[in-house]
């Protein structure tokens, strides 16, 4: 198993939510964790489907990793998205994304 990625959205978000400046790769890295909040929460309620349309954004020897993203709301941590790559077992945590401009929740 890789080392495990522990993110905290809310460290670069600035207090208009939006992505703090950064260089692109950096800007890339959270866009891209940001697309795996967006695909976690726009599922519906009853969707445990557990895999996201998202690529891996790996390269191992420089060949792109062709997995697809799996990622959840486990129902013990469910302040806690854990993502993994079935291929690369690239994964991890994100904390802090609830309420940022990913989040896809519907309150009704
Ligand atoms: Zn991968």
């Amino acid at each position: 198993m890789s080392k495990t990625w522990h993110t905290n959205m809310q460290h670069v978000l600035d207090e208009n939510g939006e992505l703090v400046a950064m260089p692109g790769s950096g800007r890339r890295l959270w866009q891209y964790l940001g697309s795996i909040v967006q695909a976690v929460t726009e599922r519906g309620p009853d969707d445990r489907e557990d895999q996201t349309p998202l690529r891996c954004r790996r390269r191992p020897g420089r060949k792109r990793c062709n997995g697809r993203i799996l990622a959840m709301i486990p129902d013990e941590d469910p302040m806690t998205i854990h993502w993994f790559c079935p291929v690369c077992e690239d994964n991890g945590v994100i904390t802090g994304w609830q309420g940022t401009l990913w989040d896809r929740r519907r309150f009704i």
